[in-house]
């Protein structure tokens, strides 16, 4: 048995991945969720439905020895299916025919995993919410929804994974200097769906389906029962805006003027348009990630971000790996390690943000675009050429381990290799083998 007792606040994604990877090292682990336990009363309103689950995610399942069990309820999504304003298709593929990323329920992925954590010997409180943090001691007064009484959580280290809404976070932001931003884009988003049709799948199930359309966009995974969930990405306010949709008629003139094909398999739509709610899409960055050495946050409650690159469950899984893997390092220096954990994470997370934001420009409009396309077409040819040199953008964020601030760095530097590449070329058939050595020796000068 490992000495350490740790509190988990939260049994979201990343408090019940990280309560799992804990007490399978023997640490005693007390995780406390203010919600219903998932096995038994499904999930809150207002989470998206299902998520993107891509290599960092994996890792870390993998180190939990998960994989297999959640890959049993996961399906491949092996490209963007985008639909132009007519319903026409055109699939592009994320890479190799082996690269995909996988469509999981938030609901089956949280139930397991709060399952495994008991499994592996957690202690799990559900119904119990944090409502005060002594920072200076590291420790929680939790209180019990059922019987309205209160405990006193004591542990050596206590472990933020509340949310985007974190407590833990809000008693941090009290102390002196301490950083904070949270940022709201114009655009909320609501869920959708289109229901199997004769016990089959409506649409293509092995890919993210992408409608396009400048300002906004409705995108739609698969899910298990063979329904999709779609989210519709539309600005509050202003031209074509959720403000505009007050009426069924809106909403049907809008679906059949932009997204004819998907209102032709939606036959629920304007019920579940003014159902649904609409939801905000927030950035939120804070630092430091810990006060006093005894506590720490991960996942949402440390860094936020918009879901475009499908990149925040996985960013907060890849927290758990490395909050593992540096505790193996420090062994009981909990306060080392959070300080190692923070000076590492905190550039990843800030990177992933803003790649996070930057993919919604590139989802909603360039992936229609034909200049776009081309150079896509350029550096998958530079990847196929030159693997180890030349790795796309997103298949450094999705398909590796690499670091989010590396990513984006390189991503920045080859954005700029292609800026300068297509001003004299239009298509990728024109380029050369000496062109592709001559482009991928411009990494070396830069
Ligand atoms: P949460 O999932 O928010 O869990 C926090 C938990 O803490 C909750 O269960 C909450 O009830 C509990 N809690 C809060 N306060 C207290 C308290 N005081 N006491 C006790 N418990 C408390 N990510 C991807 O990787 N891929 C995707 O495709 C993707 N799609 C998304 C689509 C949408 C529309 C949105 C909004 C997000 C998407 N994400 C995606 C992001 C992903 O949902 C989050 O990053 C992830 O849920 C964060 O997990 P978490 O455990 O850190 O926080």
């Amino acid at each position: 048995m490992n000495e350490g007792k740790m509190t988990v606040l939260g049994a979201g994604l990343s408090g019940a991945l990280l309560s799992t990877l804990l007490a399978q090292k023997g640490y005693q682990v007390q995780l406390f969720e203010k919600r219903s336990d998932p096995r038994t009363f499904g999930l809150e309103e207002g989470r998206s439905i299902n998520l993107a689950l891509s290599y960092r995610g994996w890792s870390a399942l993998e180190q939990a020895g998960l994989r297999e069990k959640v890959r049993d309820q996961a399906i491949a999504m092996r490209g963007r299916m985008m639909h132009n304003a007519t319903g026409e298709l055109s699939f592009q593929p994320y890479g190799t025919k082996e690269q995909a990323i996988y469509s999981v329920s938030r609901l089956g992925l949280s139930q397991l995993l709060v399952e495994e954590a008991e499994k592996a010997g957690a202690e799990l409180f559900f119904q119990h919410r944090c409502e005060e943090i002594y920072l200076n001691r590291g420790e929680a007064l939790i209180h019990n929804l059922k019987n309205k009484t209160d405990t006193l959580a004591q542990p050596n280290l206590l472990i933020g994974a509340d949310g985007a809404y974190s407590t833990l976070r809000t008693a941090m932001q009290k102390t002196p200097r301490y950083n904070y931003s949270q940022s709201y884009i114009e655009h909320g988003y609501k869920e959708l769906s289109i229901p199997a049709k004769d016990g089959d799948f409506a649409i293509e199930p092995n890919a993210l389906h992408i409608w396009p359309r400048g300002g906004y966009m409705l995108i739609a995974l698969p899910n298990a029962d063979k329904s999709f969930t779609c989210t519709l990405f539309l600005a509050y306010e202003g031209k074509e805006s959720f403000a505009e949709l007050n009426s069924p008629t809106d909403v049907n003139r809008l679906f059949e003027s932009q997204f004819p094909d998907a209102l032709a398999v939606m036959p629920q739509l304007t019920e579940e348009f003014f159902q649904n709610p609409t939801s905000d899409l927030v950035t939120i960055k804070c630092f430091p990630w810990s006060r006093y050495g005894k506590n720490v946050l991960i996942g949402d409650a440390a860094h936020a971000i918009v879901p475009f690159y499908g990149q925040g469950m996985n960013a907060g899984f890849e927290d758990c790996r490395i909050f593992m893997e540096l505790l193996a390092e420090h062994n009981h220096d909990y306060a080392k390690m959070v300080e190692q954990f923070q000076e590492l994470r905190k550039p990843d997370a800030d990177a992933v943000a803003e790649l996070a934001l930057q993919n919604f420009i590139e989802m909603r409009d360039l992936v229609a675009d034909r200049e776009f396309l081309e150079r896509k077409k350029m550096e998958a040819e530079l990847h196929r050429r030159f693997p180890e040199r030349w790795i796309p953008l997103y298949t450094m964020v999705t398909f590796t381990n690499i670091r989010y601030s590396e990513a984006l760095r390189i991503g920045q530097l080859q954005d700029c290799i292609m800026g300068k590449v297509m001003k004299h070329y239009n298509y990728a058939s024109e380029l050369t083998d000496q062109d592709y050595e001559r482009i991928v020796a411009l990494l070396d000068d830069e």
